[in-house]
């Protein structure tokens, strides 16, 4: 280190202790950064990169005042950034002036508005292995202040199925944590990897881990904790105690159905629209959308609790201009979760406070409302604080239309504070008797046109043109200022006015700047009653949203009932009928009674199988979340688990084949699902060969079948598994009707009972328009299978070794037995050696094959 200067050895040793983030450096008027970081950021940030130190040392900066934008860049691509001030003012320091990181902003623990998405949580998670079986994971949002710890005892993909279930940004792990694990969390669930060894919970924070029982949770806590700590380097009062998540208390969705089944957001584009929540989100606030979202991820597992939300949506259902003046109040409430972290953290202004005040002026409006629907909602209107205190403060302190800045005055109200009143009042008869002042000397000098100015270098003064200098009495005024057409005067009077009124308005900003200070600290109390209130009002919000859209979209109310039983009528797609514009939908029943488990769906392509098989999860999903349904009746047990394997969710990007994800997603339904789970299986076995798929789809049947005894809808285009009817007693088959009309297919998208009665694959493809020709040949391949032809005339001139199996099996298929010609060119076609082979050879072996095969 000794070439460089001291200023660049200091940020050496800052940067040593914050290598996995951006130090942003502050020089003056810019952060600036050096090195790596400066090459990097850059590029990252595509701003200029210059260098320092006769260009030895590469340089780039940012300024100070637009720093925020920059900061989120780096953030949204899931960097850290540490800030590093100067703390001593640079005039009193000796040598270089002293710095040092005063926080460090990553992705999980923003707190500025402009970084955060005001309808999601933000989250921050860690993970604590105590087995390979054993986890526990710590949750925090530090804009809201929420805590939760939840535990797994089945191993890692649980997991990541977890994980997988909130809006996780970073994740804080032990260094000790297995490579391959990481991995997962980096690239599968795309989490900022940050580490914290240290697990104990500081003496003054402990009152946070209270809660919990278990001294597993209390480390797992610890670990998220100290990390905070080290991050955020100022006060975490605002951290509510840690609640315990049961996760036996939600219905498991793993990370794999989740995503098929669009619940949040689509496959293909990652946005909301086209997702349940987005035909489900009806909130007005933001407090609201993110326990939405919360609820999609943890549908219910107990009855009582499903219910009783069912019971408080019928309520607002049944009456509509109650629910409207309820939304009308929600609208005003503003974001008092997220502003409550603010009020810890000091940072909040006037307006906010006012957003405060107004938010909790429509409390009563909201009370009143449910108090007025009766029932179960006047109980809960009865269990809601208005914190009226806090309102009539903020009521007779803050100013209606107070300024930004919380240093320059305006932000009190007259008669709040006496101090404050009589330097306004002293201010304000000053300038009343300069006022008086200016027509007194307009008489007495007979200058109409003298006026008394104000300045800020000059303070008051009398102006005076220069026309009528001469009508002023000789020594009457001191001479000031001269401009081009005026003279400027004083008064010794004058002056003193001045500094009597200058005090006083200084004097008022000041107390005023107190004041404010001294009502934000009397906030803080009422954190716990605001996080309190901001919950009740969330949920309210959530349940008038289902109400409403059950009213808009006509969902009854599902019942759940004790036995394995589903019954639905005239069931539907909450997000296809949302979507379709000239078609309309058209309603499916599903009937399994107790001792029926499997669906097996047949139908051509684009009948409309995966769609039913959709429906019904997301009905099941809207049910337990507490939402209504989709149906005419709707009859249902209560699901414990919901396992998919849905169209084409290839995980490419991690680096794993459709057939893999497939086979895993199968795999995770298999192992984990119960008797009272429900899985759905499209079209298993699609991405390998016909024999080898069609083996493996029936396997799977007979598994779930003979073991499981789950729900399970199972679409295929195997045809050959429906004569499993005859031997699986659990099992029904349905099917998608279409119809033909002069060669064309007419999807009916209804379901009926028994197996399609033909593959419809052909007329698809003719109606996606494909070469005359290509189809025409189709039709005959299809004839010559249906037919007694044992053979296939081979149709390309190179045909690949995998069109060559597919064909060897379909030639299998159609065939019992083989005859002994077809053993011989099979066996000659085994035992070729294709490489040692010319042309000519492989030409005259196929005639021989072919002529024995003829004759
Ligand atoms: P499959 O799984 O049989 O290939 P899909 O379920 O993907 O078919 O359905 C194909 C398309 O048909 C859907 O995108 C939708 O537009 C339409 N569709 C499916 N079911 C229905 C229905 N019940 N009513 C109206 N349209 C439907």
């Amino acid at each position: 280190m000794a070439q460089y200067t001291p200023m660049i050895q200091q940020y050496l040793t800052i940067k040593n202790n914050y290598k996995d983030a951006y130090l942003f450096f502050r020089l003056g008027d810019f952060y600036e950064m050096f090195f790596e970081d400066a090459v990097s950021a850059a590029k990252e940030l595509e701003i200029t990169l210059t260098s320092r130190d006769g260009g030895e040392i590469p340089m780039c900066g940012v300024p100070y005042h637009s720093a925020s934008t920059y900061i989120k860049k780096l953030i949204d691509k899931g960097y850290k950034v540490a800030i590093c001030e100067q703390v001593e003012d640079p005039k009193e320091a000796k040598g270089v002036v002293k710095r040092e990181v005063i926080q460090v902003i990553t992705p999980g623990t923003v707190m500025e508005g402009n970084l955060l998405n005001e309808e999601e949580n933000n989250y921050i998670a860690s993970i604590t292995p105590f087995s390979t079986e054993h986890y526990v994971i710590a949750y925090n949002d530090l804009s809201t202040g929420e805590n939760s710890v939840a535990q797994v005892h089945d191993g890692w993909d649980s997991v990541v199925s977890e994980l997988f279930n909130r809006p996780v940004k970073e994740i804080v792990i032990p260094t000790v944590l297995d490579e391959h694990q990481v991995e997962v969390l980096k690239e599968q669930l795309k989490l900022t990897i940050s580490y914290e060894d240290e697990v104990d919970m500081p003496e003054e924070y402990r009152y946070l881990t209270n809660t919990l029982s278990e001294n597993e949770l209390k480390i797992g806590f610890g670990r998220l904790f100290q990390y905070l700590k080290k991050t955020q380097m100022r006060s975490l009062t605002h951290l509510q105690p840690v609640t315990y998540i049961e996760l036996n208390q939600y219905m498991k969705l793993d990370m794999y159905s989740k995503r098929n089944l669009e619940l949040t957001e689509t496959i293909r584009n990652k946005g909301k629209h086209g997702s349940l929540l987005w035909v489900l989100d009806r909130t007005v606030t933001a407090m609201g959308a993110r326990m939405l979202k919360k609820w999609l991820d943890r549908p219910l597992l107990s009855k009582d609790a499903i219910e009783a939300r069912h019971r408080l949506v019928e309520a607002l259902m049944e009456q509509f201009f109650e629910r409207e003046s309820l939304r009308e109040a929600l609208k005003e409430v503003y974001d008092l979760e997220r502003l409550s972290g603010r009020i810890a953290f000091g940072n909040v202004n006037a307006r906010d406070m006012l957003q405060l005040k107004r938010s909790l002026q429509q409390v009563p409006r909201i009370i009143d409302v449910l108090y007025s629907l009766d029932g179960e909602w006047k109980k809960f209107s009865e269990s809601i604080n208005p914190l009226t205190d806090v309102q009539a403060i903020l009521e007779q302190s803050i100013h209606e239309e107070p300024p930004m800045s919380v240093k320059e005055g305006g932000i009190i109200k007259d008669g709040f504070h006496q101090t404050l009143d009589q330097y306004r009042l002293a201010s304000k008869n000053g300038k009343q008797w300069i006022a008086e002042l200016e027509q007194q000397e307009k008489q007495e000098t007979g200058i109409k046109s003298l006026k008394i100015g104000y300045n800020k270098v000059f303070g008051y003064y009398i102006e005076v043109t220069k026309a009528n200098l001469h009508l002023i009495p000789e020594g009457r005024y001191e001479r000031k200022q001269t401009l081009s057409n005026a003279e400027r005067f004083i008064t010794p009077e004058l002056k003193e006015k001045e500094t009597l009124i200058l005090e006083a308005q200084e004097k008022s900003v000041e107390l005023e700047y107190e004041i404010f200070t001294d009502i934000r600290e009397q906030m803080k109390q009422y954190i716990p009653n605001l996080q309190h209130l901001a919950n009740q009002i969330s949920q309210v919000d959530v349940l008038q949203s289902f109400a409403e859209v059950s009213d808009q979209n006509q969902y009854i109310k599902p019942t759940f009932i004790n036995s394995r039983e589903i019954d639905i009528v005239g069931g539907r797609h909450p997000v296809i009928e949302k979507v379709m514009k000239n078609e309309t939908f058209v309603p499916n029943d599903v009937k399994m009674d107790e001792n029926n488990n499997i669906l097996l769906i047949t139908g051509p392509n684009m009948a409309g199988k995966s769609t039913y098989m959709r429906q019904l999860a997301l009905t099941v999903i809207m049910g337990q979340i507490g939402c209504f349904v989709p149906c005419e009746s709707c009859e249902l047990p209560v699901f414990d688990q919901i396992f998919t394997r849905i169209g084409a969710a290839d995980d490419l990007v991690a680096g794993q084949s459709t057939f893999m994800v497939e086979m895993l997603e199968a795999k995770h339904a298999i192992t984990k699902a119960t008797s009272n789970s429900l899985i759905l299986l499209d079209e298993i076995g699609r991405g390998t060969s016909t024999y080898d798929g069609m083996s493996l789809a029936q396997a799977i049947v007979e598994y779930i079948h003979d073991h499981i005894h789950a729900k399970t809808l199972f679409s295929t285009h195997y045809h050959e598994l429906t004569s499993l009817e005859a031997t699986l007693k659990q099992l029904t088959n349905v099917h998608v009707k279409a119809e033909e009309h002069d060669g064309e297919v007419v999807f009916l998208h209804k379901i009926q009972q028994g197996p399609a009665d033909k593959s419809y694959g052909i007329h698809v493809a003719k109606l996606a328009d494909l070469p005359e020709a290509l189809i025409d040949r189709a039709y005959e391949i299809l004839q010559q299978f249906e037919g007694e032809q044992k053979v296939i005339k081979p149709i390309v001139k190179e045909t690949s070794d995998q069109q060559l199996s597919f064909f060897q099996e379909e030639v299998n298929k159609k065939t019992s037995k083989r005859s002994s010609a077809e053993e011989y060119a099979l066996n000659e076609l085994k035992a070729l050696n294709l490489l040692e082979m010319t042309p000519m050879d492989a030409m005259n072996m196929l005639y021989a094959i072919h002529k024995k095969l003829k004759s």
